[in-house]
């Protein structure tokens, strides 16, 4: 378990320290549904929509420098993806585009507001064989649009000035300690808005905006169909800058939430309160585009790797025969997964864990982790890798789970160690959970930093 496989290595050899000759590609495609399809993100009674309260997109800004391969980050207004999802993502990326897996990151908002898809937080539906066929179809739709977006992305690769700055938004909340009334006692949080910027080279006007934050895309969950606080934030960006792509990166915001926030509905007020968050994080994004912006100069360097994260025992077979008659809807299906699981021997010991670094110079490295990360891993790689020049994005990859620091899993809760049944894992990380992904980010980061 303490071997690390260093998958990957790619990227353009340019001369270090000078202005890039980047080109840069953007597109974006809608994945609004046009037929009725189950919300996903939470679990509990099956919430089907309603209306549409905004549209809901896939975009992706393809990059490249010199004569290295272009590489491709698409951002979604999705819960997330499942293992499935991304290697059908990839491999019709590879089929259609020649991009490889390593030349892709797959990022999404952890939108609570859109459909579900394939078998993303599976444990946490009871669909009917209808809802499950209007589910079905919908991921097709998605794959396919994935597609697209990837190759008109790289289809538009133009040259390109890039630049790096951040602002600051004030409504993430640590979720982890909460009292009565929903409010919550102070803890970790980061409010940190990087901003990575592409203008045309001739105008100077933004092509893409890519921004990002770390907090839960939950100010709602209704029956709408929306980007909740994201997906505001990017119609308010693309209204401000005609013509420009607005990207959202989610973070780790694996412990935070916008807050306060109504949870009864969607009404006129969650509405006007979750476009109240896109409005402050806009700002934040326009705050750091009007600020002192640093061109990036030298090339990309990019690297993937892979971990395995160890996982607790869990219940024995017995222990979770003896729960099944007492236990309902997702505790049930949960139980009923792992109890499969033993049937075949025993449930797997450890989960594999990638992450990419991507090294746009001497001034940014944007680490990008797997799932629902904790702040305190984008507060560390800052703290080691300077919080001028680093940009770290969790909800990579597959959804996973929580991913708790040492810190989280040790104080235990939904994010230590609770949640780890709704994503079908059979108990906890073991302690050594940060340990592995920063040892990984960091391999990584020395191999592409110049
Ligand atoms: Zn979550």
């Amino acid at each position: 378990m303490k071997r690390i496989i260093l998958l990957f290595l790619a990227g353009a050899f340019a001369c270090q320290g000078t202005r890039a000759d980047w080109q840069a590609g953007v597109a974006a495609m809608d994945i609004t549904p046009s037929s009725p399809v189950p919300l996903a993100g939470y679990g509990g009674k099956t919430r089907l929509p309603s209306r549409v309260e905004h549209r809901i997109w896939l975009k992706a800004l393809a990059v490249s420098t010199g004569s290295g391969k272009p590489h491709v980050l698409v951002t979604a207004d999705l819960v997330g993806l499942s293992p499935r999802m991304v290697e059908e993502i990839a491999a019709r990326a590879k089929k259609l585009h020649g991009i490889q897996r390593e030349q892709l990151i797959l990022n999404y908002s952890h939108n609570h507001s859109c459909p579900v898809t394939a078998d993303v937080l599976w444990l946490y539906y009871d669909l009917s064989k209808d809802e499950e066929k209007a589910r079905n179809e919908y991921t097709e739709k998605v794959y396919q649009a994935y597609a697209v977006v990837i190759g008109k992305a790289l289809a538009n690769l133009a040259p390109a000035k890039l630049s790096f700055g951040q602002g600051l938004a004030g409504f993430a909340v640590n979720r982890r300690r909460s009292r009565p009334g929903g409010r919550s006692l102070p803890g970790p949080v980061d409010h940190d808005v990087p901003v990575l910027a592409v203008r045309d080279i001739q105008t100077n006007t933004p092509r893409a905006i890519v921004f990002g934050y770390s907090c839960h895309t939950t100010a709602l969950s209704g029956s709408t169909i929306n980007g909740d606080y994201a997906g505001y934030a990017q119609i308010d960006l693309e209204k401000r800058h005609p013509g420009a792509l607005a990207l959202f990166v989610q973070n780790c915001g694996g412990d935070a939430n916008p807050l306060p926030r109504l949870m009864t509905n969607d009404g006129p007020q969650a509405l006007a309160l979750a476009a109240s968050y896109g409005k402050t994080l806009a700002e934040g994004v326009a705050q750091a585009l009007a600020g002192t912006m640093t061109e990036l100069e030298g090339s990309l360097q990019t690297a993937m790797g892979q971990t395995d994260l160890a996982l607790q025992a869990g219940k024995t077979a017995g222990q979770l025969r003896a729960e099944l008659p007492r236990s309902s809807g997702l505790a049930k299906r949960a139980t009923q997964h792992l109890l499969r699981q033993w049937e075949n021997g025993e449930p797997p010991g450890a989960v594999p864990y990638p992450v990419q670094v991507w090294s746009f110079g001497p001034k940014l490295t944007l680490f990008a982790l797997t799932g629902e990360t904790v702040v305190d891993y984008s507060l560390r790689l800052k703290r080691e890798h300077g919080f001028e020049t680093t940009w770290v994005a969790g909800y990579n990859n597959d959804l996973l789970s929580y991913v708790p620091s040492r810190r989280v899993l040790g104080e235990g809760g939904y994010e230590g160690t609770e949640g780890m049944l709704e994503y079908g894992h059979r108990g906890p990380y073991m302690p050594d959970v940060e340990e592995r992904i920063i040892r990984l980010a960091n391999q990584l980061a020395a191999r592409v930093k110049p």
